[in-house]
Parts: C-alpha cells; structure tokens; sequence
C-alpha cells in the first residue's frame, strides 16, 4: 500500500470537489490528465452535491424496485413506477419499445452527444430473501426476489440522470440524456432486439450500471462468454402407459437421449464453454406418455463463431433424439441471446479518474457485521465490504486459450453497436454465488443504498465528461471503428424469425403476485423497507428457534 503524493493529491481533489473522500488511497488512472477546465470542475463540484441531496430518493427507488422482486419480461411494476419517475421530471417516455411491454426509452434534452444510460431490472426466480439478515430467510417461500441486485441499477441511473439534468438547465447544455431499462437480462433475452429495433441508431455513447461488490470499470476484451439460448421441443403420441405403452411414443424420451447425448459429447467441448438445461416440460402425469416435452439450453462460448458450433451440436444432438424415439422436434425457439462483451477505452478510463475522485463509500459498522456475517454464513473468506480500489481492468484483446468461460450479459449485444461501458459499483457483498439468496440480502439496506450513491456520482461525472468534452466522443468512436470492429463486425445470434420470448415467467408471476403485492413497499408509511418488515439492521445472530415462518 502506498500512501504517496499521488494518493494525497487524490484526496485533496476529492475534498475540493465536495465529494466525500475516502480514505484510502486510490490507484492510478492510465488516462493522461484533461486540460485545466475551472468550468468543468465547478459543474462537477455541483453534480456531485445533487447527488447527495438526493439520498433519500435513491433509498426510496431502490427499496421499491427491490420489494416489486419481479423477473424476466413481467418486470410491469417496475417499468411503470421507473418510467414514472423520469415522465415526472420532464422526460419523454416511449413504452414498449422493441415489442416488449416492459421496456421502455425516456429521453431529456436535445442535440448531440445522445448518451444513453442502462441498468437491468429484473430478478430471479426462488431467490426471495429478507434484506439485512445474514441467513436464508425468504419474505415469501418459493417466490422470485433480488438475488443478483438489480433493484439498484436504474435508481443509480436516474440519479445520475436528474443531477446532470439540473447541472445542463443551470449551464444551458446541449445534449441528449436517453435512460432505458434491460428487460429480462437474466434471460439474456432483450438486448438483442433493441439493437434490431434501432434503440441505439443516433445514440453516442451508452454507460451501463451493474451491480457488484466494487467500484470499477474496465476496458476491451472482457474474456467472458456469449451465449444463445434454445428452447428445443418435441411431439410424440400419447398412450395409456400401463394398458397400451407400445402405441405411445415418449417426447420425454427424446428430451432424456438429447440430454444424456450432450453429457456424453461434454467431454470433447472446448474447456471455455458452458452449456446447462432445465426441463420445463416434462410430461403432465406418469400413466400418460408424454405426447409433448421441452427441454431449455443456454449454450455459452467465447465468440459468435464458437457459440455458432455449440449450438449445432444441439442441433445434432435433437435431431439424433427424435429419430431414436420416432419423435420429432416439432420446433426450437430462440429464448435469448448475448454476444461476449468487448468495452470502449476511451470512455472507461474517462469513467476510472472519476472512480478515483469519488472513491468508496465509508462503510458504518453495521455494514460491516452484516458483510462479514453473511461471509459466515456462506463460508467464503470474512473480509467484509471493500475498503480499497482496484486498478482498471483493460486489455484490447484476450487470446482464446486464456478464456475460462463463465456468465454472459447482454450488454455485449450493444456493446458492438456503440462505444460502452459497465460501471460496477458496490451495492452487494462479495459471499454469495450468485443467482441466490445470498446475493439478495444487502440489496435494500444502506451498503445499497451507498453503493447507488457513489456510483451515481461517478455516472454523473462522467456523463459531464462526456457532455463538455466533445473530443473523448470522437476518441471514443476511433477506437470502437478502428480497434474494436476493425477486424470483427457483429452479426446477431437472433435470427430474423426470432421475437422477444414475453411470455416467459407470466405463470409464475401469476402465482406469486398476490402474495407478492403485500410486501410492495409504501415509502409514505415507512421510513425504509427494513423498518417495513421489521428487521433490526443487521440481523447477524441466529435464533435458537427458527422464526415465525410465513
Ligand atoms: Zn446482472
């Protein structure tokens, strides 16, 4: 650790532009420093202060998107209650873009630079989890909930958004301020269809906000997977599965061979990809053979191409199936789709000075207990919230056998399509696996709520940046046309029959909603959702009794 003139520096800035400093020191942005703008700085100064004032309205948002808890295409609470916010404060708000009723785009402002500012709002299924309490304890047993944190993402980006607008008013500004919603990300199921719907045509540069236990930004190759997910279905005939089992021909069958050939072929895939299934049809009784079944693949890899491979082996693998059990596939739908994500330089190391000047959040000792004790609970290392930044992740490209694989997002889609970038920001704690309750429990409590702070005044500082310095879009563009695309241009894994997949998780969500609704939290009663559901923050130690179950 160094405690340098650099880092003195670093501090001393952070003060002189009102921003809450922390107190460790900060690594060094790559970024050559930007010319003396006393103008700039000012309006930064300012931008940041917006953001302050604004900590009650960022705990509200959040708390609400949270307690909505919705997944994937029925996010309909919290587009509504979103798109709200922003028709409110002067926004322009186009519903139901792409063909998907939940998504929409707001627009503020006019002329060029357009910047677009995304963040993904839907949820998990079975991940219910009572914030601020360090064990799986779900509100409602069963239903979808937070587990990833993307209740925090768009309350971030609006704030960000209403504190530029503010600052772009007082300075008459010129620019374009477009904030839009990824539908269903944990379906990779949207982003694709707004580049084909032409949300990002006159759209200059497009920041991303994505939860994490970190402030960072990264530029390049990310080295992670793309992915298509295939819904493959066959057709049988029905038969009495006792009295007449040699007329009946099993779709069930077929969805077993294609699943058993594919854990077979596992072994000879590459070592980056991974590919999972669920069946969500599997036969409605057992005296029945099942005259129809599903089987639900995500086939992931490291490029187009790859994936591209993958999913004909799939292909294979299904069509091998049905001739086995005299079957057939009578179809195979495009669920969703995501391209590996390669971000902008430009545009990251701009947002990494800021990350520097912002710093992170001063965490209390109750985020602290809470962190640790969830760490505990999920057996990993009990290092607690991050006290410390980390360099900026940035390499132009990663060659392929270094590529381990892992998850994908979507954002990768727009990514090829306009100069972007993720922020991460730390909302969440470093324990859970992911896609789990764990990963829930500080998603509506105050390690949240600062998170969403801190990144909404990096977001905001940069979106100045981009605003006032009309040279880092054109930079920002040179690379994405002459390093990113120059030798990979993007083809969409959608084909042209494909259509968003809308109807996913409405069942469910008819099943849970009602019990669901009376949880929403009404921030006219409550102080916070915690008080709401009253949690003492943190709740760290166990009953000797389990609690009242619900
Ligand atoms: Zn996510």
């Amino acid at each position: 650790m160094r405690m340098s003139r650099l880092s003195l520096i670093a501090l001393l800035a952070a003060i002189t532009v009102s921003l809450t400093a922390q107190s460790q020191p900060a690594p060094q942005s790559t970024a050559p420093p930007p010319p003396a703008n006393p103008k700039l700085d000012q309006m930064k100064r300012d931008v940041g202060l917006e953001v302050d004032g604004m900590q009650e309205n960022i705990q509200k948002m959040n708390d609400t998107v949270f307690s909505f808890a919705e997944p994937g295409f029925q996010e309909v609470e919290t587009s509504k209650y979103l798109s709200g916010i922003l028709r409110q404060n002067g926004f322009t708000v186009q519903e139901g873009v792409a063909g998907i009723p939940t998504a929409f785009t707001a627009r503020w402002g006019s002329g060029k630079p357009v910047i677009a500012l995304g963040s993904d709002i839907d949820d998990i299924p079975q991940a219910s989890q009572k914030p601020g309490v360090a064990w799986h304890e779900p509100i409602i047993e069963g239903a979808p909930g937070h587990g990833e944190g993307h209740n925090s993402g768009m309350p971030l980006q609006i704030t960000a958004a209403l504190a530029v607008k503010k600052i772009m008013e007082q300075q008459h500004l010129q620019g374009t301020l477009m904030l839009w919603p990824g539908v269903a990300e944990e379906l990779l199921g949207t982003k694709a269809y707004y580049v084909r719907a032409g949300l990002f045509k006159d759209v200059d540069i497009c920041i991303f906000a994505h939860v994490g236990a970190q402030m960072n930004v990264g530029w390049g190759d990310t080295g992670g997977n793309g992915m298509v997910s295939v819904e493959y279905n066959f057709k049988g005939e029905s038969a009495h599965a006792a009295g007449a089992p040699w007329r009946g021909r099993s779709a069930l069958d077929a969805v077993e061979l294609m699943d058993i050939g594919w854990n077979f072929r596992r072994e000879h895939l590459r070592l980056s990809q991974r590919s999972h299934y669920v069946i969500p049809n599997g036969g409605d009784q057992p005296n029945v053979v099942p005259p129809n079944a599903t089987v639900w693949y995500y086939f992931r890899e490291t490029s187009y191409e790859e994936i591209k491979k993958l999913w004909d082996i799939g292909n294979n693998m299904a069509k091998a199936a049905a001739m086995m059990t005299d079957t057939e596939m009578s179809s195979m739908r495009v669920l969703g789709s995501a391209w590996p994500g390669h971000f902008n330089k430009t545009v990251a190391e701009t947002m990494y000075a800021n990350i520097e000047k912002v710093g992170l959040p001063q965490w209390s000792e109750a985020d602290q207990a809470l962190a640790k004790a969830v760490q505990r609970e999920m057996k990993v290392p009990e290092t607690g919230l991050v006290t410390k930044l980390q360099p900026m992740r940035g390499r132009e490209t990663i060659p392929d056998e270094e590529k381990r694989g892992g998850g994908s997002d979507d954002i990768g889609d727009i990514s090829w399509n306009v100069p972007t970038v993720t922020l991460n920001y730390p909302s969440n704690i470093q324990a859970g696996p992911g896609h789990n309750w764990a990963n829930a429990i500080s998603m509506a409590t105050p390690i949240a709520h600062k998170g969403i702070q801190y990144g909404a005044k990096v977001m905001a500082l940069t979106v100045l940046d981009l605003m006032t310095r009309p040279e880092l879009v054109t930079q920002a563009w040179d690379y994405f046309r002459n390093v990113q695309t120059k030798d990979k241009k993007y083809v969409p894994l959608i084909r042209p029959q494909d259509q968003p997949a809308i109807w996913l998780n409405k069942e469910r969500m008819e099943k849970y909603r009602p019990e669901m609704r009376k949880y929403y939290y009404d921030p006219t009663k409550y102080k916070n959702y915690l008080e709401q559901l009253g949690i003492k923050y943190p709740t760290t130690e166990k009953p000797a009794k389990p609690s009242a179950q619900q």
